[in-house]
């Protein structure tokens, strides 16, 4: 099992990475100095899979149980359903030393993860992410939240985790879109920090869209490195933070515009990205090989690298409206090469709506 430290001072917390971890999930929430009444969220399609394993599980180590399912997807991240295990908390006799436990992916761990951070102010709270997404991104960090129907992670709380178990087997069940999903934000990590990590994608893309469990485990361990190293340097996002964002400007335009429907979050990044380096290549920050091998990395995954159904003008504006544009300024992160980036907030509109164009965004 590998270890990982997240640094944060009194918040800071290990992530363990390895196969089969439920077990090890377990006997934390149950060994540590929490009171031994856990509550564990999951998902529909995850206890489907995994509920009979679980239960066998903490029933070895704890009878004190209450598991609580929602069903799958975004609009399960709500304040009713936050209610809703509020309520169960509160029947099940939750005190503040308890645990609650999310076991699924960014859904169960945002949802999860924002009543563990508000119920009595705060109880203990362990993470065991069943995505990819979750286990290099959305579970790292302390970011929980849930949507408002005006918009999404509206409400929040940034509140950091005990631990984090994350089980690479579970992605062997995962959809693979949802792999993709999670390769997005993977690629991110390369190209914002780790030249060497860039190449070690290139060279292992079979192995990661097999499920090769090695490769799986350097991949999430990377991925973990890097957020926990950026998230350790700025907590809040008030600086350092915001290079996490690179390709997600053009990708919240772009998932806004379509409505969340037509690419998952992962697929919208990935398109970003590529709109990111084209327009550092039209800065002279980067060469076109370069913005080319990340393209053909993104295209070899079986990603879209180009987005069909948008215009340039409503993407233009969705770039205004996004929550890291301050004052008009678009905070774009830009590449300067494989590992190294940089923020500006004085990019032409010129050149973002040619990068647009370039990336299949219609005039
Ligand atoms: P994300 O982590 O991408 O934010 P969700 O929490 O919405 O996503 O999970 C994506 C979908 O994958 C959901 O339908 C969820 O039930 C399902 N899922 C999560 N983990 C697994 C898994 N290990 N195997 C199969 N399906 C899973
Ligand atoms: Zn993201």
């Amino acid at each position: 099992m590998e270890k990982i430290k997240v640094e944060l001072g009194e918040n800071s917390y290990d992530i363990f990475i390895g196969e089969n971890l439920f077990e090890d999930a377990a006997k934390f929430a149950v060994s540590s100095n929490f009171s031994k009444k856990i509550l564990i969220v999951t998902d529909e399609n995850i206890f489907n899979i995994y509920g009979e394993n679980l239960r066998k599980i903490f029933s070895k180590y704890e009878s004190n149980f209450e598991l609580e399912i929602i069903p799958p997807g975004e609009t399960s991240k709500s304040l009713e359903n936050a209610e809703k295990l509020y309520t169960c908390a509160i029947e099940s006799q939750l005190d503040r030393k308890s645990v609650i436990m999310a076991i699924g992916g960014g859904v169960v761990g945002d949802l999860a993860g924002f009543v563990a951070a508000t119920f009595l102010r705060g109880v203990n709270f362990i993470q065991v992410p069943t995505t990819l997404l979750a286990q290099v991104d959305s579970s790292v960090g302390g970011k929980t939240a849930v949507n408002h129907k005006l918009g999404k992670n509206l409400i929040g709380a940034f509140y950091q985790p005990k631990a984090v178990f994350i089980d690479v087997t579970t992605l062997k069940s995962l959809p693979e879109r949802e792999l993709k999903a999670g390769l997005g934000e993977v690629v991110k990590y390369g190209v914002i920090s780790d030249a060497n990590f860039f190449s070690y994608l290139e060279k292992n893309i079979e192995g990661i869209l097999n499920r090769n469990v090695e490769v799986l485990k350097q991949i999430i361990k990377r991925s973990c490195e890097i957020k926990a190293e950026v998230v350790s340097k700025d907590e809040k996002e008030s600086g350092l933070r915001k290079i996490l964002n690179f390709g997600h400007t053009i990708a919240h335009a772009i998932e806004e515009e379509t409505g969340y429907k037509k690419y998952c979050h992962g697929e919208a990044v990935a398109i970003g990205m590529i709109g990111a380096a084209l327009i550092s290549q039209k800065l002279g920050y980067v060469d076109a090989e370069k913005v080319t091998r990340l393209k053909n990395l993104i295209k070899n995954f079986g990603m879209y690298t180009h987005c069909e159904d948008c215009r340039i003008d409503g993407i233009y504006r969705a770039l205004f409206r996004d929550k890291k544009t301050i004052g008009g300024k678009i905070n774009w992160v830009l590449m300067k090469d494989f590992g190294i980036v940089e923020i500006s907030d004085k990019v032409p509109e010129k050149i973002i709506k040619e990068a647009l164009q370039e990336i299949g965004i219609m005039d």
